[in-house]
């Protein structure tokens, strides 16, 4: 059988593809670590968990509209009028399964074959892979993007950028000055923009995350924002995400929505409602001290591991460290993996050749015994 070339041409996801070996792993008795995970080790939070079983309870089982609930998409609309200053109603939103769902919808109603898409790096594992699925072209400039590489890229044809704040592998955070420039440059080309806020609330500097919007509010016009419940509240699996986009996009995502996926979960979409209202804001401040003393925790580990070079993450919860003399990451997590029990995914994944990323969004136990591995393995590779 011949399959679509475009398919065939994507690569797997590693992060997906590396967390689930580490729980296989660990399941057929191997004493594994796995700081691969993206994703929260908190249970969902109680008043979230129990509007869902209200849900089932009170029949909420059946189709909704299926680019989501009024009552989720006037709250997310009111939320992000308030966060952004800027005026959106429920026609603005469109509610997907999980965030990763909406990105792929608006890369996939903006692109056609051939685009170009400016993409940071490092950049999030499934970007690349997204705009290749639409027929488009990735531009990953070699070091991450200023204005000099949006405008050089707005004058060979690219038609949009895709940024990532805190960013999903290391957790940079952009400077005021800097996220000034990239909107001032982008509104001086007709790129679109799409900003993926998934760790909005994961952050450890002072004054937040800048946001283009925040700068050149115009640019509401073509930004689409994503975000979701994933992290911020502990409910990866529950596959609920929403994009805040102008009307057409978003009325384009919706058509592509209906005739794909139909609406996401209707007992995941009144959970959300649960937690986009606030009724787990206690629990979710208390998830967010956590991540912040893991992030202090693990760098204080890493500062005594000799060969690695790494910048303390502002924000998410991944820290991203340079190794000093490694040259092919996929194989190093590989023996990591084998030798020492300790799942990492390699910087090859995020466009970042030589550099590893590690999550801790793992217990503390997991994260001293993880980076215990790991300093052992590197000393004995290079002799330390
Ligand atoms: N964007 C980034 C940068 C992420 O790390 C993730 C994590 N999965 C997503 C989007 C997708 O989130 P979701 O689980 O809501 O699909
Ligand atoms: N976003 C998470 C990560 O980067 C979860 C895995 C995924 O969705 O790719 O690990």
């Amino acid at each position: 059988m011949k399959y679509s070339r475009t398919i065939v041409s994507l690569s797997p996801s590693a992060t997906l593809q590396l967390s689930a070996k580490a729980k296989e792993l660990k399941k057929s008795g191997r004493d594994i670590v796995s700081l691969t995970a993206g994703e929260p080790d908190f249970p969902t939070p109680d008043p979230i968990a129990e509007a869902g079983i209200r849900a089932i309870k009170e029949g909420k089982t059946g189709y909704t509209a299926s680019t989501g609930i009024t009552e989720l998409k006037e709250a997310v609309a009111e939320r992000y009028s308030i966060r952004r200053n800027i005026s959106y109603t429920p026609e603005n939103v469109v509610v997907s399964c999980g965030a990763k769902h909406n990105l792929a919808n608006l890369i996939r109603s903006a692109v056609n074959p051939g685009d170009m898409v400016l993409l940071p790096r490092p950049y999030w594992v499934s970007y690349p892979e997204m705009v290749k699925a639409s027929g488009g072209i990735p531009v990953i400039p070699e070091k991450g993007i200023n204005a000099e590489e949006i405008l050089i890229a707005a004058d060979n044809g690219a038609v949009g950028l895709l940024i990532n704040y805190p960013s999903n592998p290391s957790g940079y955070v952009p400077s005021e000055v800097e996220m000034k420039d990239i909107a001032d440059a982008v509104a001086d080309t007709e790129m679109w923009v799409i900003s993926d806020d998934i760790y909005e609330d994961l952050v450890y500097v002072e004054g937040g995350v800048p946001h283009i919007l925040d700068y050149r509010q115009e640019l509401s016009e073509r930004t689409a924002v994503v975000s979701g419940v994933s992290k911020t509240y502990a409910m990866t699996g529950w596959r609920i995400g929403y994009a805040l986009a102008n009307y057409e996009w978003s009325k384009l995502s919706g058509i592509l929505q209906a005739h794909s996926t139909s609406n996401p979960c209707s007992i995941s979409q009144w959970a959300a409602l649960a937690a986009v209202e606030g009724k787990a804001d206690k629990e979710k401040s208390e998830m967010y001290s956590s991540f912040r003393k893991r992030r202090d925790l693990i760098c204080s580990l890493l500062s005594d591991v000799d060969n690695i070079e790494f910048d303390r993450p502002e924000g998410a919860f991944y820290v991203f460290p340079r190794l000093d003399a490694e040259n092919d990451t996929a194989r190093f997590c590989s023996e990591l993996l084998e030798e020492e029990g300790l799942a990492v995914i390699p910087g090859s994944a995020f466009g970042a050749e030589g550099y590893i990323r590690l999550s801790f969004a793992a217990s503390d136990d997991d994260i001293r015994e993880g980076v215990t591995r790991f300093k052992g393995f590197l000393r004995r590779r290079y002799n330390t």
